[in-house]
């Protein structure tokens, strides 16, 4: 089989995906909707919607989890951001709640203006979801440093306060580079974190577009990511795909390798890589 060529692995992987909500519902125009259909075929752990740190936007999350299908039997997991007011994050966690709504990813969110306090962290938000009902929580973890962590170790303890809190579990940022997640896995693991840390799987669909949002990022390309596309004379988006997925099962395989048996995806709302990742890996996912 393709996948026992590609893929050297024996054991079950568990595999969750990341969508943003849209703005505006359009059934022409819905990869939101779409992407989310296609990718549940292959029994996801977890979805979890991201959700935007403006007060005036906080809804729109809500809004698209009650347009997926309940046909579809996604255990769904809305992300919080703790910058926004607190009443109205309360009133939507427990309106979760009661909708049947179990999972939260909870985050800090980042500080867009001034009008936002930047003198909270999540694992506030951790403490306070778990007076409001026993969510099963998710948090960020930062292989690279988060890039206002003072330094690498307080970063990580500010990590491990959150899974002191409660947090049954932590999804990093995206990395390009395996030995920056496999070394970070090893620090949490000597500090006493006992919970998984999922690595997060950035599919590079567009290169150029990346480059302009990774500098607020702490996130290395390594050189011979760069290369690559810098070797590319064609400008197009398919043959940026094709590199992308290729890229993707090289880092899989190196994970995989290294025993890591649990996959986060940010699908961008763009199915494709992901969609042909997951077929080549389908002998392998774990049917939630
Ligand atoms: P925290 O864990 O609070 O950490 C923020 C910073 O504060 C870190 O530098 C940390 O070291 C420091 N810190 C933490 N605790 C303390 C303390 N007690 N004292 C002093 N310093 C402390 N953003 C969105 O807006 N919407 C999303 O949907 C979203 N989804 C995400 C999903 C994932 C998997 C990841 C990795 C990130 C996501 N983000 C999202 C981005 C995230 O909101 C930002 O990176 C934000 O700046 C930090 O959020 P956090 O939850 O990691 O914060």
């Amino acid at each position: 089989y393709l996948y026992q060529k590609i893929f050297d692995i024996n054991s079950k992987i568990d595999i969750s995906f990341e969508f943003f909500p849209p703005k505006i519902f359009n059934k022409e125009n819905n990869n939101f909707l779409s992407s989310i259909k296609k990718l549940s075929i292959f029994h996801p752990n977890f979805i979890s919607i991201t959700c935007t740190p403006r007060n005036s936007e906080i809804n729109y999350t809500y809004q698209a989890i009650k347009n997926i299908p309940k046909t579809l039997n996604l255990n769904i997991a809305p992300h919080i951001t703790y910058i926004n007011n607190i009443n109205t994050i309360t009133k939507l966690s427990k309106k979760y709640w009661n909708n049947g709504i179990k999972s939260i990813v909870a985050l800090r969110g980042d500080v867009i203006s001034k009008e936002y306090n930047s003198e909270v962290y999540a694992f506030q938000l951790v403490t306070l979801l778990k007076k409001i009902a026993d969510f099963d929580i998710s948090v960020a973890a930062y292989p690279e440093v988060h890039p206002e962590a003072k330094n690498a170790n307080l970063d990580l303890i500010h990590l491990k306060e959150k899974i002191n809190c409660g947090a049954n579990r932590a999804i990093t940022q995206f990395f390009f580079d395996v030995n920056k997640y496999l070394k970070f896995r090893d620090r949490c693991i000597s500090i006493g974190i006992n919970v998984d840390i999922i690595p997060g799987i950035l599919p590079i669909m567009n290169f150029q577009q990346l480059k302009k949002f990774i500098n607020l990022t702490n996130v290395y390309v390594p050189s011979w990511i760069n290369n690559i596309f810098n070797n590319i004379n064609i400008n197009n988006i398919h043959i940026n795909k094709m590199i992308g997925l290729v890229i993707c099962v090289d880092i899989i395989q190196k994970l995989c390798k290294e025993g890591v048996n649990k996959f986060h995806f940010y699908t961008l709302n763009d199915f494709e890589i992901v969609y042909t990742l997951c077929s080549i890996l389908k002998q392998n996912i774990k049917i939630n």
